[in-house]
């Protein structure tokens, strides 16, 4: 089948596999031979069991996981992740958790920890240089309960090439827009979650991976949805989880797995196709990236122009040509392409065979 589909570059919610949603256009009329769309079905039925039964091990695997984790899928996205996890886990008064500050989101995190009058530190941040690095050499205290960082730096553009010593502090890390883009040694981490709606499908639904003995400190008195305990002692279904992104994910995790062939591949791919960016950056005096080549993200390609009108020209003329989402943050301006797991290989030189034209057009 032929669709009139752009090359789409949007953050979020983003591109999925086309295979995928060809599979959900199919399933959203009959499930399964059910009769029901997979958005009708119930969730306690034997068809939805094996929808989130599949994609927890799917998870499992791809992660290799072992048993020292749970996969857990909770509403609110990442954002809500900011406030359960001091809420959840700071509870002894004396005690206090370290924060990288790599860009709003992080900041966005720090923010909630603060709200709730949890005691924090914030170890390193990039803010004096705008957030265009990732900081080194941290110094992490000992004794803090977590350390928590942001693998990938959406609006900035930033990511973790690799992560950090934290002297034996278990890592909590929001991968909302990088999980599943490369393979995880899990070994240093505590928890990692991810809102769906950027590297493994639809908006909806926030993937927590999460390592089973510190669920052991969560206290009884927080409210049912607001524990970590509630989610996995129920196996997510304690009240209706959002049935129809976890399949969406299902299906995501299932194309990842067997078209791309694992994390291995996934992450190959994604470095050749950021790669052609940046190398083509590297020799431009028309387009110039905004973040440090050490620190720079293989997810979200952040680059200006000379100057903003010519950005805002850029991005127009590209959705034209089939381009689109290629508009900076509203908070930093610019232009960003970011180029998930799901966008497709030839979308690259597509873009930059647009780019070459529109400088000879314009520069
Ligand atoms: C998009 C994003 C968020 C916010 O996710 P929501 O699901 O909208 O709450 C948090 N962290 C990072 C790194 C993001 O990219």
């Amino acid at each position: 089948m032929k669709y009139d589909r752009i090359f789409n570059f949007n953050a979020g919610p983003a591109v999925l596999p086309l295979p995928v949603l060809e599979e959900i256009q199919k399933s959203f009329l009959d499930f399964k031979g059910s009769g029901m769309s997979v958005t009708e079905i119930s969730h306690r039925s034997k068809w939805f069991d094996h929808v989130i039964t599949d994609a927890v091990e799917r998870t499992r695997r791809l992660l290799n996981l072992g048993d020292r984790f749970e996969v857990l899928f909770i509403q609110g996205g990442a954002s809500m992740q900011f406030a359960l996890i001091p809420m959840n886990f700071l509870t002894d008064g004396k005690k206090s958790a370290d924060y990288v500050n790599t860009g709003t989101w992080s900041t966005k995190a720090i923010r909630e920890t603060e709200i709730q009058g949890k005691k924090y530190n914030v170890v390193a941040s990039s803010e004096d240089k705008n957030f265009s690095y990732i900081p080194k050499n941290i110094k992490f205290n000992s004794d803090a309960v977590f350390a928590h960082i942001t693998s990938n730096n959406t609006i900035k553009g930033t990511q973790w090439a690799s992560f950090p010593d934290t002297a034996g502090v278990p890592i909590f890390a929001d991968m909302s827009s990088d999980i599943m883009s490369r393979p995880l040694d899990m070994e240093k981490f505590g928890m990692v979650y991810a809102g769906a709606q950027k590297n493994i499908g639809p908006a909806g639904v926030c993937m927590v991976i999460i390592r089973k003995d510190l669920l052991s400190s969560v206290p009884d008195n927080l409210p049912s949805m607001l524990k970590y305990t509630t989610y996995s002692s129920k196996n997510s279904m304690y009240n209706t989880p959002p049935c129809f992104t976890v399949y969406a994910i299902q299906l995501v995790l299932k194309w990842l797995e067997e078209t791309i062939g694992g994390l291995d591949k996934m992450a190959e791919i994604n470095e050749q196709k950021a790669k052609l960016l940046y190398d083509y950056f590297d020799t431009s005096n028309f387009y110039s990236g905004t973040a440090e080549p050490d620190s720079r993200s293989l997810m979200n390609v952040t680059f200006r122009l000379p100057n903003e009108d010519l950005e805002k020209k850029f991005v127009t003329d590209a959705l034209e040509n089939g381009f689109g989402g290629l508009k900076g943050h509203r908070s930093v301006g610019g232009c960003r392409a970011s180029i998930y797991n799901a966008t497709p290989q030839e979308a690259i030189p597509a873009l930059l065979d647009f780019m070459e034209t529109f400088e000879k057009e314009n520069g």
